[in-house]
C-alpha cells in the first residue's frame, strides 16, 4: 500500500518523508507520541523561547549604564508557560502537520499502521520487488550494513 513507512515523526522523519514524497513515492509516518518530536514539542524551540524570556528579563534589570534605573517585576510563570505553549502549537501546527498535507504524506497511530501497513508490506516484501517500486539509493539493508561500524 506504501513505499515506505517512517518510523517516528520528529526531524529526521520529516525529512525523510519530504525527500521520499519528491521522489514520488507514496509515505506513511507512524507517530506513538506528539506529532513533531523533541525538538519542536519539548526540545529546541521551548528551551529557546524560555532562554529567550530569561534574557530579556535579565537585560531588563541590568543596571551596568549610570544614570539609567532598570527594573523588572516578577515572573508569571504561567504566562510564560502559556505563551510558550502558544509558540510550540503554532510552530507544530507550521512546520509539521501542515507539512503532510502539502507533500502528500500520511501520518498515523501505531495501532492502523499494524493493521493496515505492516502486513501488505511484509506480504509484498516476501513476494520479491513491486513493480515500479525501486529502493531509495542507500536505504537496502546490504548499503546500511555497509555503513555500520563493524
Ligand atoms: C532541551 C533540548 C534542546 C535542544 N535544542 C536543540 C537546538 O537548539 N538545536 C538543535 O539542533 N538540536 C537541539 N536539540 C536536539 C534536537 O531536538 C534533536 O536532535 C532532534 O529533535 C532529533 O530529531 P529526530 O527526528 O532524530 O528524533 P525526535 O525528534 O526525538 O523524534 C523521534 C520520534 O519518534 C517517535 N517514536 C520513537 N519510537 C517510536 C515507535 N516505536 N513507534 C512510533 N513512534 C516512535 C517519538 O515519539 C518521537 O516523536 C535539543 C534537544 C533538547 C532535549
Amino acid at each position: 500500500m506504501y513505499d515506505l513507512a517512517i518510523i517516528g515523526s520528529g526531524s529526521a522523519a520529516f525529512a525523510t518523508a519530504i525527500t521520499a514524497s519528491r521522489k514520488g513515492a507514496s509515505v506513511i509516518m507512524v507517530e506513538r507520541g506528539t506529532v513533531g518530536g523533541t525538538c519542536v514539542n519539548v526540545g529546541c524551540i521551548p528551551s529557546k523561547a524560555l532562554l529567550a524570556a530569561a534574557e530579556a528579563r535579565h537585560v531588563a534589570l541590568d543596571d551596568r549604564f549610570p544614570g539609567i534605573a532598570t527594573d523588572a517585576q516578577a515572573v508569571d510563570m504561567a504566562a510564560l508557560v502559556a505563551g510558550k505553549n502558544d509558540i510550540v502549537e503554532m510552530l507544530r501546527h507550521e512546520k509539521y502537520e501542515e507539512l503532510a498535507g502539502i507533500y502528500g504524506f500520511e501520518t498515523t497511530r501505531p495501532l492502523t499502521l499494524t493493521e493496515h501497513v505492516l502486513t501488505r508490506r511484509t506480504t509484498s516484501s516476501r513476494r520479491g520487488r513491486r513493480r515500479g517500486c525501486r529502493p531509495l539509493p542507500g536505504s537496502t539493508p546490504s548499503a546500511i550494513s555497509r555503513r555500520l561500524p563493524r
